[in-house]
């Protein structure tokens, strides 16, 4: 029935159906995550948008911190948007002090970054290697450091906006609300055999 990889989306809150709607036209079997069991079975994990502060506190109450921590730093592919690019980051900057984050990739985020009077707005954003995206920005974050292995692959205002490490790309606004699908496609040929 399915022909792509089983890829999970971290849904305990947030842009959930929006993300496995991209995923399952592109073929891939898409499964939601909300145990460590559902986590066991898949091939890659999608962070989705949202709120990352619940989504910490979700990711501890629920028993998935540990074992998605785990799974990350074993390689798992995993594409985080905007509140799930926080929850990649090595860095959080301006998140609250109990903040946990899986520092999959060597990027220091700041929360709501692009200030009060633009919390949400809508851009055309040129990705290299992919060209320009229709890219929606809900109070989102951007990369204030990029270490050393980390591609930038977008910035608006000089500020990076979409970044991938190895198998980890992540980026500040909401693919998988424009309709465009080019992005989750540029995450699952990242490592898809
Ligand atoms: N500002 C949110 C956070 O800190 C992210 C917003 C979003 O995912 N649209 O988690």
């Amino acid at each position: 029935m399915y022909s792509g990889p089983k890829v999970g989306v971290l849904a305990l809150q947030g842009d959930v159906r929006e993300h496995g709607a991209a995923l399952s036209e592109l073929g891939a079997h898409v499964v939601e995550v909300r145990t460590p069991e559902d986590l066991a079975g898949v091939d890659a994990l999608v962070l989705p948008g949202g709120e990352s502060t619940t989504m910490s506190l979700l990711l501890q109450s629920s028993g998935l911190f540990d074992p998605i921590a785990d799974r990350l730093a074993d390689g798992m592919p995993a594409f985080g948007t905007c509140a799930g690019m926080i929850l990649l980051a090595s860095e959080v900057v301006d998140g609250r002090p109990d903040q946990r984050s899986f520092a999959a990739i060597d990027i220091a985020v700041r929360r709501n970054a692009f200030g009060r009077q633009v919390d949400s707005f809508e851009a055309e954003v040129d990705v290299a290697g992919v060209g320009p995206v229709p890219a929606v920005f809900i109070r989102a974050p951007f990369v204030e450091r990029a270490g050393a292995g980390v591609e930038v692959l977008a910035e608006v205002d000089g500020h990076p906006v979409v970044c991938r490490s190895g198998p980890v790309l992540v980026a500040s606004f909401h693919p998988e609300l424009s309709g465009d699908l080019r992005l989750h496609e540029l995450f699952l040929g990242g490592w898809e055999i």
